[in-house]
Order: structure tokens, then C-alpha cells, then sequence
């Protein structure tokens, strides 16, 4: 057996010995408490045991952390402990657009082998990232496995016990939120309904007919549903749902539309937290703790099988507890794509005080607003997309849809425009575009100018809005 076997192999064994309760919950309202209770020091111990074989997992299988390692004079032998990860600075998306480029079609970064895809492989992924080409991951059935675990740890916190029955209004396309969820309710044996492939008002029908308690889609899809269900005579709030599992857009940290979603549904928000490079499965969860109304939200990150940090934006420094900065993840349970260090880049404040749903396990206060590739600079002018989001559904008269539009006008000038709907046509006629553009100056300190179209013009997409279209002439 060469090192790249017998690494493998230490790696793979390390895995399985810390994936306990594999199969079902020790607990009726938690999955695993060794785990999910265990002491502070107890997680740190399990991810000093999980990184001592993980570093050399990747060094001898990975061609881009080999590199990376002669690059910066280390050995896997110099990253023994969690205190020793600040010796590796953290890797960006740029760096593997990079690699997948220079080493087409999969690039270098994960450690499945074609040998390995051949006789093990499971299913191959897509990074849906904002920026650059996409990266392919492509993982094995051990990760399979180590997904529906995490994932169901996860949403047995999140409320998924048996008595519901889960609509998933997702397309199935290759992202890994919707299938990594699938596999969880699977080893949880709760009832599902595929919802992929149909129309919204055959959607609607099902919830109606068939009561499902859950529904998986992205918030602004649960709009568009609810006013649906409202233009066929129907109360949303009256129906069988009454929890929401929102993701591909942040819901949770985005005020004015979670109390929109929530009062169109009068239902419970819960969000999932992640990327597709640190993590097949699942980073973070909604808290149990963290009911409707109270704020701010808050999401567990799950450290036995990563380790998380925050950076400063600038120096890319490891930021002490409590000061706000861009999620970093080192990723300990993946055969496929265990990473060091990704830059995951979403602002957020962690918090490791007691909570009270009993689980030890780090919190994102606040949950996650805005990932740093989404920022928009307009003439030196910086905001995240959801700061504009929060402007337009915290006004009332304003339809659920939005786009922000770049562009460079006559004199050379970069702009914005913001364009929404009116939320119903009797409303049509009013100044909402002028209160509009003010409700976004006095948010982003920015002027710019508001269309207010006629509802039912800007499309509805089921999978992560593209919010904001850039046509500025580039200098
Ligand atoms: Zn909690």
C-alpha cells in the first residue's frame, strides 16, 4: 500500500469513529448528544484527533494541497492541532477557480481519484458560487453516508421528527442542499413528497389536497407561493404548513422578509448553513432555542466535524469571539472534499455562551446577512444586495420581487436602479417609486432611482434569484 492508500485509510477509519449514532437519534430532540452536548474541550479534542489525519489525507491525495504545502515550506506534520491552523492561510474560491482551470475538467482540490469515482462514486456536484467558473466536486457513497448523518443531526434539531410529512419544492438539479437533505429524511424515515418539475399552482394543489407540515424552497419562492395560494381563494396561514426550511437566499437575518414570510405563512422559519467546497452537507442550523420573533437569529455551527472561524476581511486574521467578520471552514468529514481553511466569506459574529437548547456547539449570532462576493461597489459606495432587499419589503404597497440593475449612463456615470413591483394593481398610481428611493438613501447612503412595475412582470425563479444584474461599462 502506497501513503496515499494508508492515509487514505487512517483518514476514512478516523471518520468512522467519530460518527456516532449513525444510524438513529439517541434522543427524541437530539440526534447524538455525545456529540452534540459534548464538552467544549471534548470538541476540540475530536477535532485535534480528526485534523492529525486529515493533513496527511490530503497532502498525499490532493495535488493542490501538495503544492500548497511546498509553497509555503510546511509539512502535514506542522499542522497538528487547531492552534496550528493559523500557520495555513485560508484558501479563497479564487484559488480554485485557478486550479480547476489549470487542471480541467475537476481540478486538483478534492481527493477523489478517477480510480476511486470509478468504483466508489457516488454523485458529482456544482459550486451555484456568484463568481467565476463553476467548480465540480465529485463524491463517494462514505460521504454519502457522513452527509445524511450530519444532515440529520441537523434537521432533527430543526423540528423534522416523525408526525411531519416534507414538501421538497426543489428542482434536484446538482446542488447539494436539496439531495443531501433527501438522504437525511431518508435515514430518518420521515415521508416525503418530490416536488420537483411542476408548475407552482400544482404545487399549491398538493399542499391543499395532501397537507404536507414542512415545506423546502427559497424564501422568495415561499412568497410567490403564498400570494398564489391567496389568488385561488386560499389563506396560506390556514393551510397544514407551519414550518418553512428556506435556503439559496438568506431568509432568517433578512428582517423585513422573515416577518413577511412568516405572516404570509404563519409558519416557523428554519435555514440550513453551508457551501458546497467545505462541506457536502450541512455547516449550520437554525437553533431549537431560536423561536419566531425572537431575535436575532441564531445558527449552530456543527465542530465536531468542522472547525470555524472568522477573519478579518482585509488581513484575512483569525478574529477573536464576538467581533464580526467572514466565516472560514475547515472541513473534517468528507472523504471526497475535506478542506483546510475555506474561505466561506459570509459576515457573521460567533458566539460559544451556553445556549439554551443544550447544544454546545458554536453560534453564528445573527445568522448570515451577505457573502463578500455579493457586495456591490457603486462608485466607491459599498452594500450587499439584502441591505436593498431589506429597503423594498419594508415598505408597504411593495410586490415580493425585486432586481437591482448596474449600469453606466451617457456621461460615463455608473448607476443603479432598482426595480419592483407594485403589490397588488389597485395600488398602481401611488409615489411608492419616491418612497422608495428615499427608504434606500436613508439605508445605504446611496442614491438611486426606483421603477415600480406592474406585479407579475419580473420573473419568479425557483432556485437563487438573480437579484442583481451589472451591465456598467467596464473601464
Ligand atoms: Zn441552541
Amino acid at each position: 500500500m502506497d501513503n496515499a492508500d494508508k492515509t487514505r485509510q487512517a483518514w476514512l477509519a478516523t471518520l468512522e469513529k467519530f460518527r456516532r449514532d449513525p444510524d438513529r437519534a439517541a434522543r427524541p430532540d437530539m440526534w447524538s448528544p455525545s456529540l452534540d452536548a459534548a464538552s467544549r474541550d471534548e470538541l476540540a479534542a475530536i477535532q485535534n484527533e480528526k485534523l492529525r489525519a486529515a493533513v496527511p489525507f490530503l497532502y498525499e491525495n490532493s495535488a493542490f494541497y501538495r503544492r500548497r504545502f511546498e509553497r509555503l515550506g510546511l509539512l502535514p506534520s506542522d499542522i497538528r492541532s487547531i492552534d496550528d491552523l493559523e500557520k495555513w492561510p485560508v484558501v479563497d474560491k479564487a484559488e480554485m477557480v485557478a486550479d480547476a482551470a489549470a487542471h480541467p475538467p475537476y481540478g486538483t482540490y478534492t481527493t477523489v481519484t478517477d480510480d476511486v469515482w470509478t468504483k466508489r462514486g457516488w454523485m458529482m456536484f456544482s459550486s451555484s458560487g456568484s463568481t467565476g467558473a463553476p467548480r465540480v466536486f465529485r463524491y463517494t457513497h462514505v460521504d454519502r453516508e457522513a452527509w445524511a448523518w450530519a444532515n440529520a443531526r441537523a434537521l432533527l434539531a430543526m423540528g423534522f421528527v416523525p408526525g411531519e410529512t416534507v414538501f421538497m419544492m426543489t428542482g434536484y438539479g446538482p446542488h447539494v442542499w436539496a439531495w443531501g437533505v433527501q438522504y437525511a429524511l431518508e435515514k430518518m424515515e420521515l415521508p416525503t413528497i418530490p416536488g420537483g418539475g411542476m408548475d407552482a399552482k400544482a404545487r399549491a394543489n398538493i399542499i391543499l389536497r395532501f397537507a404536507p407540515t414542512i415545506l423546502l424552497c427559497t424564501p422568495s419562492y415561499a412568497l410567490h407561493l403564498g400570494r398564489l395560494l391567496q389568488s385561488m381563494g386560499h389563506d396560506p396561514a390556514a393551510t397544514s404548513v407551519h414550518t418553512l426550511f428556506l435556503a439559496g437566499e438568506p431568509a432568517l437575518a433578512v428582517e423585513p422578509t422573515r416577518r413577511r414570510i412568516e405572516a404570509l405563512w404563519d409558519a416557523r422559519i428554519v435555514e440550513f448553513y453551508g457551501c458546497t467546497e467545505a462541506s457536502p452537507h450541512v455547516g449550520g442550523y437554525s437553533c431549537p432555542a431560536q423561536q419566531r420573533d425572537t431575535a436575532p437569529a441564531a445558527t449552530h455551527l456543527m465542530e465536531d466535524i468542522q472547525v470555524w472561524e472568522v477573519v478579518d476581511p482585509d488581513t484575512r486574521r483569525t478574529l477573536p469571539e464576538g467581533r464580526r467578520g467572514l466565516t472560514v471552514c475547515t472541513n473534517l468529514n468528507s472523504e471526497s472534499s475535506p478542506q483546510l481553511r475555506f474561505l466561506v466569506g459570509d459576515y457573521t459574529t460567533l458566539s460559544t455562551e451556553r445556549c439554551a437548547c443544550g447544544r454546545t456547539h458554536v453560534r453564528a449570532i445573527g445568522s448570515f446577512a451577505g457573502r463578500v462576493d455579493d457586495l456591490i461597489n457603486l462608485r466607491g459606495i459599498k452594500m450587499f444586495p439584502v441591505q436593498i432587499e431589506e429597503a423594498v419589503r419594508a415598505l408597504p404597497g411593495t410586490g415580493d420581487e425585486f432586481e437591482i440593475v448596474l449600469s453606466t449612463d451617457d456621461a460615463g456615470l455608473d448607476t443603479m436602479t432598482v426595480r419592483c413591483e407594485h403589490a397588488d394593481h389597485a395600488s398602481r398610481g401611488t409615489d411608492l417609486s419616491r418612497r422608495l428611493e428615499a427608504e434606500i438613501r436613508s439605508r445605504c447612503e446611496v442614491r438611486v432611482s426606483a421603477e415600480v412595475l406592474a406585479p407579475g412582470t419580473l420573473p419568479k425563479t425557483e432556485f437563487k434569484a438573480q437579484r442583481v444584474k451589472d451591465r456598467r461599462r467596464k473601464a
